[in-house]
């Protein structure tokens, strides 16, 4: 099959079962559902830009399972310039959506499962890699999205999952039969997981022998039989809801992010789709590659965003008719560097790649790390900046149905919407209604639902910062160092 357009995308969802809650009712269309319809219009947005020639080389790749061009989201890197590319790709799609696109937690999961089974194969005799080259030659063939479910509830932070009061805190074998498992648990603030066709479970944590039932990954549909999904809220998502003729107070209404609560409540798992059981030493190879993975992707799709917020400033700035101002010019400076060092961490990283055994490329665990323990900073301090030069405007302005009101409020007959117009106007060649949109802009970005991707995803997706501390005091070799020092200043 072809590549899907958006519009297949979208259609293909409807006719899946997936089973979505949200303010405690279940969502029957919860394809037009206003809430999460700009989440699918985001996962849509990688199906479009494959499309279009202009992008083509960093959209699509030639898949070495079939030889066939695929969607770069479902391609295993071969070489350093395909981790290269990935990274553009994403930093491409964050200026394209200023928002998650979600579709990358799958990627970086394909590729952490397929160099590990292959290790899992050669020690033990199992079939787990067979298993997903032909999973993934189904998933690049139909051209379909992939969750990437990796972060279990947890529980008590200071237990082994055997340990935990409630099993379910990770998610568990409960059933070995001849032709499958049964798995029950939880995974936590799923990116795009009601907008994939598929989901590829992994554990989140190293694990020990007592850990073997919670040592399991599989893939299976995202409709399959006791599954579902609780959905997230964000930071004024009701405004998605409410009528509103240009939905100006929405910040972005066409793009967001989506995170859900996934429960597996007994769902069988055919062996053909187990790609780890019981092989509790390969947990933590797992879970390291697809961090590793998943931290080089921030350094393109925060950056995308990034792009957008300093876009955004910039016209807050000149709408306020401060944009001649040296210390205006200075905080973009400085929002561009702190943006292009992210990018540059993305790009080392992924320069810095090698093979694993299995062929497909990895990227450089430190750097990666690097990166994205700079992305648990830097964003902060662009939207820092952002608000800075936007004013305190982009919080406290009317609705847009006050700046649309036509009741009548002043002495001379004078509406709402005439008053807000005259007292929220800026620069006499600006309308009000762009300075308006900028702001409330701003604010989805820095504070409001797009806010989830780009502020607390930053400090918290792809691990929580001191997950990469610990990996960078692992891989940063302070014993070579510490030769080095000996070797010049002469210590035996
Ligand atoms: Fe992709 Fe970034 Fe969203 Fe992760 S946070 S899924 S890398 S867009
Ligand atoms: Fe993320």
């Amino acid at each position: 099959m072809a590549l899907m357009t958006a519009k297949e995308y979208i259609e293909s969802l409807r006719k899946l079962n997936t089973r979505v809650y949200m303010f405690g009712e279940k969502i029957d269309n919860w394809v037009d559902h206003p809430m999460i319809r700009p989440s699918i219009n985001c996962v849509a947005m990688t199906y479009a830009l494959a499309q279009n020639p202009e992008y083509e080389d960093l959209m699509t790749a030639t898949s070495n399972l079939t030889g066939r061009k695929v969607n770069r989201f479902a391609h295993l890197h071969q070489s350093t310039e395909d981790l290269v590319k990935k990274v553009k790709m994403q930093r491409l799609l964050g200026q394209k959506t200023a928002s998650c696109f979600q579709r990358c937690v799958g990627m970086d999961a394909f590729n952490a499962v397929y160099s590990t089974t292959y290790e899992i194969d050669e020690k033990y005799g199992t079939s787990y890699h067979e298993n997903f080259k032909n999973f993934l030659i189904m998933v690049q063939d139909n051209d379909l999205t992939v969750d990437g479910a990796m972060t279990d509830p947890k529980g008590d932070r200071s237990k082994a999952p055997h340990q935990q009061s409630d099993p379910d805190m990770f998610v568990h074998v409960v059933e070995r039969r001849d032709d499958g498992i049964v798995v029950c648990g939880a995974k936590v603030h799923q990116t795009g997981s009601i907008n994939s066709h598929w989901h590829i479970f992994m554990p989140t944590i190293a694990m020990g022998e007592a850990d073997k039932d919670w040592a399991v990954s599989f893939a299976c549909p995202t409709d399959a039989e006791g599954m579902y999904m609780i959905y997230g809220r964000q930071s004024c998502d009701t405004r998605k809801m409410e009528e509103s003729q240009g939905c100006i107070d929405v910040g972005n209404a066409k793009f967001g992010g989506q995170e859900t609560l996934v429960v597996l409540d007994h769902v069988f798992i055919p062996n053909e789709y187990i790609f780890l059981n019981g092989e509790y030493e390969f947990a933590g190879m797992m879970v390291e590659r697809f961090a590793g993975y998943h931290r080089q992707s921030y350094g393109g799709c925060k950056v995308g965003v990034g792009d957008v917020v300093i876009g955004a400033a910039a016209l807050a700035a000149e709408y306020n008719g401060v944009e001649k101002a040296s210390h205006i010019k200075d905080k973009l400076i400085e929002m561009t560097h702190l943006n292009e060092t992210l990018y540059s961490c993305g790009i080392a990283c992924s320069c810095e790649g090698c093979p694993t055994k299995a062929g497909n490329y990895q990227i450089d665990l430190l750097l990666a790390n690097v990166c994205k323990q700079n992305i648990t900073r830097f964003p902060y301090e662009i939207v820092r900046l952002a608000e800075d030069i936007a004013g305190g405007l982009m919080v406290t302005m009317p609705s847009e149905a006050d700046f649309n009101s036509d009741t009548v409020v002043g002495r001379n007959g004078e509406t709402i919407g005439e008053i807000c117009n005259k007292y929220f106007a800026g620069r006499d060649d600006v309308s009000t209604e762009d300075r308006q949109r900028i702001m409330r802009f701003l604010e989805n970005m820095c504070l409001g639902a797009a806010a989830v991707g780009y502020r607390t995803e930053s400090m918290h997706g792809a691990g929580s910062p001191q997950a990469q501390r610990i990996m960078i005091a692992r891989q940063g070799n302070i014993q070579g160092k510490k030769q080095l020092a000996k070797d010049i200043a002469g210590i035996k």
